[in-house]
């Protein structure tokens, strides 16, 4: 500032004034100071840093002794902690009928608690309270992770799943679409329970063409490199890239069409006939054509497993609903009505599928985590399923460092939203999570949280405890 002795009052004045501006736009809500920084991109440990918040933004990332000019209203020192990016669950739901939106709500804590500062809703059968929720979250009303939506996912005619729009022609896809773009979802989900695959193929195009996004099942009667080429966005559970991981694939996918074997007899062939020479040029298409994969492995292995493990004493169903835990038979029933055969060929799929994750990242294909969490998805607790999917991830192959990418950086890949998430850096969401051991070293630290910091607003530990201790409560008195 020039000195104001020899100036005019009135341009001392404005000199001052314009002071004053600067100084408050440097002025922070929030400083974090001591903690290692890592950066998720590069897999590197930055160590002197102070991040600065204002509102629901990262105003400044600068070595620590610069962070005083920004008169931070209130600082944190994280010494001998790890800072992070909030993580992304890429693949939730919520849903069991209107009766249960309370249930599903309380979830809503359970993902900001285990340090999961966005969601990635895949449809379910309450599209129109996610989408007001969604409003809500950003408009500050509401708290809870920020969540991206599909709305109503597209299905054939009456399909099993509720809350679809259902399609049957192009003049309904169209229609559908025009719909889904009308309430700004951030992506289009589609379903093959009863749709066709001719219908299936036109609503991908139909979306591509709007330049919207699509996440989907696959058809068992078109093949994965069909569904890419066609432009599908995310691949929607892991086991589908069995299908890709034989050269029988398209044999095997037409004699599926022609009624000549069924979906089960072309995934136990496909078992039969694996080939990593094929699967690796597969997913090396995949990779080309920009199609992701979510591969949702913690529910499958619940779910393959369920003859073997007892989860009727699990510690998370205290914080889940009981409506929201009646909706969990679901699965048990249908499991239990699987005979030897057919239990082994459930945990053969799910081994072989989880196997995959080293070539699909050798191949350079974006992995997203996502938990398949919400309801009808057994024992696979929103929250701390993420942390059991990244566990998963290492244990199966991928490095730590892969793992979080897919918990950080994939997520916003997909939904073309790096410019906001996926760093510690300037004028990316104020969405951090603290931790007190470095998940580069071991998965597992990500369980370890020691703070949370969601759209600028901090939760502690005490905190945190007290969201899942009211959760618990609430389900307890409901
Ligand atoms: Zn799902």
């Amino acid at each position: 500032m020039p000195s104001l002795k020899h100036l005019p009052a009135a341009l001392a004045f404005a000199v001052l004034a314009q002071a004053v501006q600067a100084a408050e736009q440097q002025s922070a809500d929030l400083a974090l100071t001591g903690a290692t920084v890592i950066d998720v991109a590069a897999g590197t440990l930055v160590k002197g840093k102070t991040v600065l918040v204002k509102g629901d933004t990262i105003i400044a990332v600068v070595d620590d002794k610069a962070a005083a000019s920004y008169h931070p209203r209130k600082t944190l020192r994280l010494n001998g902690k790890y800072l992070m990016p909030g993580l992304w669950d890429s693949h939730v739901h919520f849903g069991g009928g209107p009766e249960l939106i309370e249930e599903n709500k309380h979830l809503l804590p359970l993902y900001i608690a285990h340090g999961i500062t966005t969601v990635r809703d895949c449809s379910g059968d309450l599209p129109d309270t996610v989408l007001a929720w969604r409003g809500d979250i950003n408009a500050g009303k509401m708290s809870g992770p920020t969540i991206f939506t599909s709305g109503a996912k597209l299905e054939g005619y009456k399909p099993l799943w509720k809350g679809t729009i259902e399609v049957g022609t192009p003049e309904e896809v169209t229609a559908a679409l025009d719909k889904l773009q009308g309430q700004k979802v951030d992506f289009v989900k589609i379903t093959e329970n009863t749709m066709t695959p001719p219908i299936y193929l036109e609503a991908l195009a139909q979306a591509k063409a709007r330049g919207m996004r699509t996440s989907a099942h696959i058809p068992v009667q078109l093949t994965v490199g069909e569904v890419a080429e066609a432009g599908l966005g995310t691949i929607e559970h892991q086991a589908y890239l069995l299908r890709a991981s034989t050269p029988r694939e398209r044999e095997l996918t037409t004699q599926v069409a022609m009624g000549k074997i069924t979906g089960k007899e072309a995934m136990q062939l496909s078992l039969e006939s694996f080939d990593a020479n094929a699967a690796i040029r597969s997913f090396r298409r995949l990779a080309a054509l920009g199609t992701a994969v979510v591969p949702t492995l913690n529910g499958s292995f619940v779910t393959a497993y369920l003859d073997k493990d007892d989860h009727a004493k699990d510690a998370y169903l205290q914080y889940i609903g009981k409506g929201l835990r009646a909706t969990y038979d679901w699965r048990v029933q249908r499991a239990a009505k699987d005979d030897a055969a057919a239990i082994a060929l459930r945990q053969a799929t799910i081994e072989k599928a989880a196997s995959l994750l080293p070539l699909l990242s050798q191949a350079g294909v974006s992995i997203l985590a996502g938990t398949d969490a919400g309801f009808l998805n057994s024992f696979n607790y929103p929250g701390i399923a993420l942390h059991d999917e990244l566990g998963i991830f290492v244990k199966y192959g991928l490095t730590p460092l892969q793992a979080l990418q897919s918990a950080v950086i994939a997520g916003p890949r997909f939904l073309g939203k790096l410019d906001r998430y996926g760093s510690v850096a300037e004028n990316k969401a104020a969405d951090l999570l603290v931790l007190d051991a470095n998940p580069l070293e071991d998965i597992s630290a990500t369980r370890k949280i020691r703070l949370v910091v969601s759209r600028g607003v901090v939760s502690n530990r005490a905190q945190l405890d007290k969201m899942l201790a009211d959760t618990k409560t609430w389900v307890a008195t409901h």
